[in-house]
């Protein structure tokens, strides 16, 4: 569904991202892990075209991300992407954050849109808030929001940037189980988090990334079970984090 091959990215002389190769199969759930500044939030990006590479290519379902003539428009609108701050558009309401893409991009009725909304709503606990301003909502609520507006372009895939790192610990777990329900119903997911909780429960694969590298790819189970196995800059982290 979504393969890095060898991709390298450099901002000015800065490179950001070393040859760096995966592939997530569809219905997989990838959790990518490392220290801040290690390059995961620009791994994401350049999967969905917010961030060009240089080096390497990125295939989508079929697609490649930085060939000339692929309509990134488009593309976009088949990835949902969640990021850490929620980034609902503040002069709308829910509902009108959630059909506005479906009318303006799928070319959806807004009755068909706005029926749409309401069910995934309701999927995330929210119906009540329908009408509601994002300011009026808390930061779990504004959060689930966000995947509840991504999930409405029906994607093929959803990356989510630390999506619970921004909110206060009471309201971090409302959020992980939206997003378990989603991985458990077969979402094809690529996850950057440090909720190492969510990693075990949902993760097929956890990548470990430092200095721009991928260090690590295994399953979880050889990630978290095998930490031996692990190298040095992994165990390092996973001893701070866990
Ligand atoms: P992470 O998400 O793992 O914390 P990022 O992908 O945000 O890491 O950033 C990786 C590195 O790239 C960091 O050193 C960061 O300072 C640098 N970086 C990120 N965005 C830019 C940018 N627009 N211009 C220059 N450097 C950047
Ligand atoms: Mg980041």
């Amino acid at each position: 569904m979504i393969e890095f091959k060898h991709v390298s990215k450099w901002y000015g002389a800065f490179q950001v991202l070393t040859d760096c190769s995966t592939t997530i199969q569809k219905g997989e759930v990838v959790v990518v892990c490392g220290p801040s500044g290690s390059g995961k939030s620009t791994l994401i990006k350049t999967a969905n075209a917010l961030e060009p590479f240089q080096e390497g290519e990125i295939w989508i379902d079929g697609v490649s991300v930085g060939a000339k003539g692929t309509d990134l428009p488009k593309l976009r609108s088949r990835i949902g992407m969640v990021f850490q701050h929620f980034e609902l558009f503040p002069h709308l309401s829910v509902m009108q954050n959630l059909t506005l893409a479906q009318v303006k991009v799928l070319g959806r009725s807004q009755a068909e849109a706005a029926e749409r909304a309401r069910a995934l709503l309701e999927r995330v606990g929210l119906s009540e808030h329908i009408e509601k301003f994002p300011g009026q909502l808390s930061g779990g609520q504004q959060q689930r929001v966000a995947i509840a507006r991504a999930l409405a372009m029906d994607p093929i895939a959803m990356l989510f940037d630390e999506p619970t790192s921004a909110l206060d610990p009471e309201m971090v777990n409302e959020v992980l189980d939206v997003m378990v329900d989603l991985a458990k119903e077969g979402m094809t997911m690529m996850v950057v988090t440090h909720e190492m909780g969510f990693a075990r429960k949902v993760a097929d694969r956890v990548i470990f990334m430092d200095a721009g590298q991928i260090v690590e790819d295994c399953t979880q189970s050889e990630f978290f079970e095998n930490p031996e196995q692990r190298s040095d800059r992994a165990k390092q982290f996973l001893s701070k984090i866990l």
